[in-house]
């Protein structure tokens, strides 16, 4: 059958269908949270293999890989001093246990700039850290980063502060190895608070106070898949994570993104047998506490990994209408994903940025040619992902639908491409491309960076 059959077949079927939908709603209202080692998200992980399989995928499991748990009890800021009063914050996933009193001192977006700025006056104290970045700064830096630079600094507590008013308290898992110092999450209003004290200079001092507990868990990857026919041994995967925080269900981050792997698999999977490419769906586990599935999942099909064309990470993507496709790295691929763009008839902004904070990145690390989907233009939303807002009334269905298209009929020309342009790159291209990315010192710092300094010497 022809590409332009299908891909009407495909647009149709998931234009008259409710099906993404009602993924979602099941993804967020019936299993709740889907956090690591959480019954609700074994629920989902069986929900959508159990969908992958009615779908007509082949081969669908759940596979296991070890993970450590995280259990928050009790996050308490009390300010001190002649009116002491209770200042509200959750623990960072990952925080140590701590009963510590500090004084305080804000570090604004905590670029290092700033952090350099305030160099001599961080050691020992509480660092007030903004989420998100100055308006006209150039490049984006992530929680982690900024973390684990204040805490080489010096730093003693790193108290996180959401950069969207509305009250609501930011979270986001601290790096999982290399954590020290307790991390807690803000609201705008109170972290804003904390910071006119600072401002007033008369040193204002906390006591905080976080129990949390570890162990270890095990969580799985699920995997299904549409054998090809033809070019059966050439591998599509698409996958986005199956995770979410602890504070509500992630419904934007990211049911909205699985919602839509599902949707694909669905569509795609009616064509089955005229599919020329072996597509693979996955949802990944654990993403949320530092990509931990999908490094799993990249390790345990290292033999396998040659044959992988492509892999589409699907994050956040049905938040909004899908129009951007970041092709991390791989310049090549543009002219084939114009061209296709073009036959589908829809605008998609297309570019070869890279960034590591999402399951992408292990399939780049391993040279495997990926992309992620996601919205450029119009104007800005608030971003609720990472508290307790992102909820299902924060996805707007029509936008999950026309998302859903784009990802399924991407994926339909990447299965049935004649020639597929996309080269695995040597480790020395990859080393090449992250050096020259604008995360190469955020990686060194997250701990993240996986050369070692004889590698480095021999390049
Ligand atoms: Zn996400």
């Amino acid at each position: 059958m022809d590409i332009k059959t299908l891909d009407k077949a495909i647009c149709g079927e998931i234009w008259t269908s409710s099906e993404t939908w009602q993924n979602l709603l099941y993804l967020c209202d019936a299993c709740g949270h889907r956090f690591v080692g959480s019954p609700g998200y074994r629920q989902a992980a069986d929900y959508v293999a159990a969908k992958f399989a009615a779908y007509g995928l082949e081969k669908v499991a759940l596979e296991p890989f070890a993970a450590r748990g995280w259990q928050r009890g009790l996050a308490q800021i009390t300010l001190l001093g002649s009116a002491p009063r209770t200042v509200p914050c959750i623990a960072l996933p990952y925080c140590v246990p701590c009963d510590t009193q500090l004084e305080l001192i804000n570090l604004g977006y905590g670029t290092p700039e700033e952090i350099a700025k305030h160099k001599d006056e961080i050691a020992g104290k509480a660092a007030l850290v903004m989420n998100g970045m100055p308006p006209d700064d150039k490049r984006y830096i992530h929680r982690m980063e900024k973390y684990m630079r204040a805490q080489e600094a010096g730093a003693a507590a790193f108290l996180f502060i959401d950069n969207n008013p509305g009250y609501l308290p930011i979270t986001g898992g601290l790096p999982e190895k290399g954590a020290h110092i307790p991390g807690v999450g803000l609201t705008y209003e109170e972290g804003q608070g904390l910071v006119r004290l600072v401002q007033t200079g008369d040193k204002p001092r906390i006591r905080l106070q976080v129990e949390s507990a570890t162990e270890p868990v095990t969580s799985w990857n699920v995997v299904g898949e549409l054998p090809g026919t033809d070019l059966a041994d050439e591998i599509v995967i698409v996958g986005g994570h199956l995770d979410s925080h602890d504070l509500c269900a992630g419904a934007t981050d990211n049911a909205s993104g699985m919602a839509l792997v599902l949707e694909a698999a669905r569509a795609l999977g009616m064509q089955k047998g005229l599919l020329r490419r072996t597509l693979r769906f996955i949802g990944f586990g654990v993403e949320e506490l530092g990509l931990i599935g999908s490094d799993a999942y990249v390790a345990a099909h290292a033999a396998e990994l040659p044959k992988i064309q492509f892999m589409l990470n699907l994050d956040v993507t049905g938040a909004n209408i899908a129009n951007a496709l970041a092709l991390h790295g791989c310049p090549e691929l543009i002219p084939y994903f114009q061209d296709a763009a073009k036959e589908m008839a829809y605008d998609l902004a297309i570019t070869s940025a890279f960034h590591p904070y999402s399951d992408h990145f292990a399939f780049v690390m391993s040279g495997v040619p990926a992309g992620s989907l996601g919205h450029t233009g119009g104007p800005p939303r608030q971003g609720y992902a990472h508290t307790p807002a992102d909820t299902v009334d924060k996805v707007v269905p029509l936008e999950l639908k026309i998302s859903a298209m784009v990802a399924a009929r991407l994926l339909l020309h990447v299965a049935q491409a004649d020639a597929w342009q996309g080269t695995h790159k040597t480790q020395t291209q990859v080393r090449e491309l992250v050096t020259q990315s604008p995360f190469a010192d955020a990686l060194r710092f997250e701990g993240r960076w996986k050369w070692s300094d004889e590698d480095e010497k021999k390049a």
